[in-house]
């Protein structure tokens, strides 16, 4: 969506608000739908990127079904995606990896999910032969110890002292051929915003150490981190990817994507309260990083704005700051045509995933209103929050 095609639209809208563009998720539902019938792959959404529900069931038109975290995110698929579509004769896919799960969360989590993965043999000694006795699929998340990425030690389950998945020395360790037999496939999760080169150097990995267990199984997971709706993407590798486990293997192939299926979908809309001065010009938004948008902190990165450029590019240069009392919550230095005022609309983009589902109230900040544009281009709000919500997760 260009800034021609908002034309003003922002205008209208509450802030702070996120904007999720319905025909720009589409569109990212139809490349990686392409890879699934091209390929024979299944894909999951990795709800924890993205959980806005009131796009479920267009997603899970698309796609096999999702993947969850925990039993809250199970029970959002089965109640958001599974329902409505079984309506329509549907059956979409559930599946959940927990680093640990607890007993007192385990017989729900079995009445939503199909494929259950476990982090460790010990938790397949605890829960397995009940997942098992209900009918369901299980897997180990294995650690290739194969690490992709550089900087970002946060977000790499292969870095060292790592307590995702096992590797290959834990699963010597605890091998028995009674939990072995239990297994139905293999899981991997290993990186995060990153091409098909990266996947293909993890296979070799995957395939070195964990390579003679694979023919005894009916599936292997290839986890989320795969950019694949990125402009660039090498799908042509990653498709070579998936055919190499399933010709050598005779696996099914999963991959559960988050950022793929939103990439570049959403919007974050804010509104400037203020100007002050120190040193420079600094505009005081009503949306916050440290609240709205975490993994501008976190990550960190610089969100892409809707006509601006970097520090000094062009002729006035802002610092853009949230509401908070926290010093550190500035969202970039950017620059404009003309000085910024009380009152001017910001257009953050790709503001879909991992925003919403990481929102907090902090200094007992609002959170921001969701809001679906829909193919027509017209824009729906489909939530609104108040006080209510903030006082509700206090006691
Ligand atoms: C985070 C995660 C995903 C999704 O990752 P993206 O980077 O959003 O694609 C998938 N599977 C697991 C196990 C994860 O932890």
């Amino acid at each position: 969506m260009t800034k021609a095609e908002w034309a003003g639209t922002e205008r209208l809208l509450p802030t702070p608000c996120y904007v999720v563009d319905e025909a720009l998720i589409e569109e990212n539902l139809k490349i990686l739908k392409g890879v699934m019938e091209r390929t024979g792959a299944k894909i999951l959404l990795a709800q924890k990127a993205f959980s806005m529900y009131a796009l479920y069931p267009l997603i899970g038109k698309y796609l096999c079904g999702a993947t969850a975290s925990g039993l809250y995110e199970a029970r959002l698929c089965a109640e958001e995606m599974a329902e409505p579509l079984k309506a329509q004769g549907r059956k979409v896919e559930s599946h959940i990896f927990s680093p640990a799960y607890k007993e007192s969360e385990f017989d729900e989590i079995l009445r939503y999910c199909d494929h259950i993965v476990f982090n460790s043999w010990k938790q397949v000694e605890k829960f397995g032969p009940r997942a098992k006795a209900a009918g369901k699929s299980i897997g180990l998340r294995i650690n290739p110890e194969c690490s992709t990425q550089e900087g970002h030690a946060i977000y790499d389950p292969c870095a060292a002292g790592s307590r995702l998945g096992v590797t290959l020395e834990a699963f010597g360790m605890g091998l028995l051929q009674t939990l072995l037999q239990l297994l139905d496939g293999l899981h991997f999760h290993t990186l995060c915003e990153q091409d098909s080169d990266a996947l293909e150097a993890t296979l070799d990995a995957v395939e070195e150490k964990f390579g003679r267990y694979l023919p005894g199984m009916k599936w292997i997971n290839f986890g989320g981190g795969h950019h694949i709706t990125r402009p660039g993407y090498d799908i042509h590798k990653l498709e070579r990817c998936i055919k190499r486990m399933q010709d050598r293997y005779g696996l099914t192939v999963y991959l559960e994507p988050g950022e793929a299926v939103a990439l570049n979908a959403g919007f974050l809309v804010a509104e400037v309260l203020e100007t002050v001065r120190n040193g420079m010009d600094i505009a005081i938004l009503d949306a916050s990083a440290a609240c709205h948008m975490p993994d501008v902190l976190e990550m960190p990165y610089r969100p892409p704005l809707q006509g601006s450029g970097k520090p000094g590019e062009k002729a006035f240069t802002c610092r853009l700051g949230g509401p908070t009392c926290l010093a550190g919550d500035i969202i970039g230095d950017y620059s404009f045509d003309r000085p910024l005022g009380e009152g001017d609309r910001l257009i953050f983009e790709d503001m879909a995933i991992y925003s919403m589902v990481k929102n907090n109230t902090f200094n007992g900040m609002p959170l921001p209103a969701i809001v679906l544009r829909g193919k027509d281009g017209n824009c729906r709000i489909v939530k609104e929050f108040g006080y209510q919500d903030f006082r509700g997760r206090l006691s």
